[in-house]
C-alpha cells in the first residue's frame, strides 16, 4: 500500500527496511515512524493523514433515505432480581408461530428473533439485566430500541429497578413497563405505577407516556398486550436500516467453541451479512464460513435486527465490538492490525474516554457535565441534586445520570464509566467490587462532605470541560 502510494516497488521498499535490519515482509504492517522514515528515504513528502484515516470508508456510510427498509425492534429486558425476566423470555419466545415447524428456539446465542401472530418480527437480546446492557453501551455499541422494565407486582420498586430506569435514562432509550406476576393474590399494580413517578416514569394509566402492561409471565397472560405495546413503541420509532449493502453489526457475545473455534453471536445493524463475507470485528478479523441462527439452523444471510452466529473468525471479539464487512483480505487485516495498536495504546493510557464524552466534546450544542451521586441521608442528597441542576448554563447542562441514598456500588460505576461521568459520594465510600471496577474502567471517584466543596468543585471541573474559548 505504501509502495503504491510512492509509486516504487515493494521489493525496493522490503529492500531498504531489510538495509535498516527490519526484517519485514511485503504485506506487513510496519508503524508510523518507520513508515516516515521509509517515505523520506524514497525522496518523497510525508503527508501526515489522521489516524482514523485508516478506518474511513469502514463504518458511518450514510444510506440514502429511499434505500432504507423497516426493521425489527431490538427489546432488552430489565429489572431487580427474581421479578420475572427470564420467565418473560422464555413465554415471549414461546409466542413464536414460526416455532412449530423450525423446531422452537433451541439455541441461547445471545438474542433471539420471534415472529408473533399478527405483529412484525422482534428481536430480543436473551443476556437480562442492565449489566450487559450498560457495558455494551460502554464501548459504544447502542443496539437496544426498546427497554422492557419488569417490575413484580406483588414486590413493587427494588433498588435493581430503580438502577435500571437510570441506565435506560442514561442511554436515552425508550421504556414500557411490564407489571409482572399478576396471577399473584399480593399483586398490587397500582402501587407499582405510583411509585415509577417518584422516578419520572409516568406510565399512561398515570396520564403519563411511558406504555405500561399487566402481564403474567407464569400464566402466559397479557403477553399479546406487551407485543402489541413493542409494535407501538416501535412504530413511533420508525426503525429503519438499508438491506442491500455490505453488513454492519454489533458482537452480543463471543466464545470459543470447542468444535467450532472462536464464535461470534452479532446482531446485524445494517446491510446483509452472507456467507462467504470477509470482515472485520473489533482487531480481529475473519470470513464467514457459517451462520447459525437462534433454531441451531444453517442460514445463508441476515438482514438487519436478525441475530447470527458468526464461523470464521481469526479470534474472539468482545462484546460490543463492531463487525464490518470489507473488499478484501488485506484491507481486513489492516484494519484488524490497527485496531490492535490502537487497543494497546489504549490500554497504556490512563483515563479511558468514553464514546459519550468524545461525542460530548464534539457537539456544538449545549454540553452536558454526567455525574452519579450517592449520599448517606436522603434530605443531603436532593439538596446536592437540586444545587447541581442550578450550575447549568446556556453552555453546559448538569445532568445528574442516578442519585440515591448508600453506599457507591457497581451498578453506580457501571452507569457513571458509560457516560464518562464522574461519581460524588457525599458522605459514603464504594464498596469493594464497587472500587475494584472503578479502577478496572477507569471512573472517577470523589469524596466530600461538605456541599459547598462539591459544588466549588463542580463549577470547576464544568469550565474545564467547555475550555477556555467560552
Ligand atoms: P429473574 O431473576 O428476573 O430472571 O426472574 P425469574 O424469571 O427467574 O423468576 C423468578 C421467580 O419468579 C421464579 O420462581 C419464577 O417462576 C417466578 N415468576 C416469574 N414470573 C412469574 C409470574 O408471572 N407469576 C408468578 N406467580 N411467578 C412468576
Amino acid at each position: 500500500e505504501l509502495a503504491n502510494r510512492m509509486a516504487e516497488r515493494g521489493a525496493d521498499l522490503v529492500k531498504k527496511l531489510f538495509a535498516q535490519g527490519e526484517m519485514v515482509t511485503v504485506n506487513q504492517t510496519i508503524d508510523q515512524d518507520t513508515a516516515e522514515l521509509l517515505v523520506e528515504d524514497f525522496g518523497h513528502r510525508v503527508k501526515r493523514v489522521s489516524e482514523a484515516d485508516v478506518e474511513i470508508g469502514l463504518t458511518g456510510q450514510e444510506d440514502d433515505e429511499k434505500d432504507l427498509k423497516p426493521r425489527a425492534p431490538v427489546v432488552t429486558i430489565m429489572g431487580h432480581v427474581d421479578h420475572g425476566k427470564t420467565s418473560l423470555l422464555d413465554a415471549l419466545r414461546g409466542t413464536d408461530v414460526t416455532g412449530g415447524e423450525a423446531g422452537g428456539i433451541t439455541q441461547h446465542i445471545g438474542a433471539y428473533q420471534i415472529q408473533p401472530e399478527n405483529s412484525g418480527p422482534i428481536t430480543f437480546l436473551d443476556t437480562p439485566g442492565h449489566a450487559a446492557f450498560t457495558e455494551m453501551r460502554s464501548r459504544g455499541a447502542n443496539v437496544t430500541d426498546i427497554v422492557i422494565l419488569v417490575v413484580a407486582a406483588d414486590d413493587g420498586l427494588m433498588p435493581q429497578t430503580i438502577e435500571a430506569i437510570a441506565h435506560t435514562k442514561a442511554a436515552g432509550v425508550p421504556m414500557i413497563v411490564a407489571i409482572n406476576k399478576m396471577d399473584k393474590p399480593g399483586a398490587d399494580p397500582t402501587t407499582v405505577r405510583t411509585r415509577l413517578l417518584e422516578h419520572e416514569v409516568i406510565v399512561e394509566e398515570m396520564s403519563g407516556d411511558v406504555q405500561d402492561v399487566e402481564v403474567s409471565a407464569l400464566k402466559k397472560q397479557g403477553l399479546d398486550k406487551l407485543i402489541d405495546a413493542i409494535n407501538l413503541q416501535a412504530e413511533l420509532l420508525e426503525l429503519k436500516a438499508n438491506p442491500d449493502r455490505d453488513a454492519e453489526a454489533t458482537v452480543i457475545e463471543a466464545k470459543l467453541d470447542k468444535g467450532r473455534g472462536p464464535v461470534a453471536t452479532v446482531l446485524v445493524n445494517k446491510g446483509t451479512l452472507k456467507r462467504g463475507d470477509i470482515f472485520v470485528v473489533g482487531a480481529e478479523q475473519g470470513k464467514v464460513r457459517a451462520l447459525v441462527d437462534e433454531h441451531g439452523k444453517q442460514v445463508k444471510e441476515a438482514g438487519p435486527s436478525k441475530p447470527v452466529e458468526v464461523l470464521g473468525l481469526s479470534g474472539v471479539p468482545m462484546a460490543g465490538d463492531n463487525l464490518t464487512v470489507v473488499e478484501s483480505d488485506a484491507r481486513a487485516r489492516e484494519v484488524a492490525e490497527y485496531r490492535a495498536g490502537e487497543m494497546k495504546k489504549k490500554r497504556l493510557a490512563t483515563a479511558p474516554t468514553s464514546v459519550d464524552a468524545l461525542f460530548g466534546a464534539l457537539s456544538d450544542k449545549a454540553q452536558e457535565y454526567a455525574v452519579v451521586v450517592k449520599g448517606d441521608v436522603q434530605g443531603s442528597v436532593e439538596a446536592i441534586v437540586s444545587a447541581l441542576h442550578g450550575l447549568s448554563t446556556d453552555d453546559i447542562k448538569v445532568r445528574v445520570l442516578h442519585s440515591g441514598v448508600g453506599a457507591i456500588t457497581e451498578s453506580d460505576v457501571t452507569l457513571a464509566a458509560a457516560s464518562g461521568a464522574p461519581i460524588y459520594g457525599f458522605n459514603v465510600r464504594p464498596n469493594a467490587k464497587a472500587r475494584e471496577v472503578a479502577e478496572q474502567k477507569g471512573a472517577e471517584l470523589r469524596y466530600y462532605d461538605v456541599i459547598y466543596d462539591l459544588i466549588d468543585e463542580t463549577k470547576l471541573a464544568m469550565a474545564g470541560q467547555l475550555g477556555p474559548e467560552r
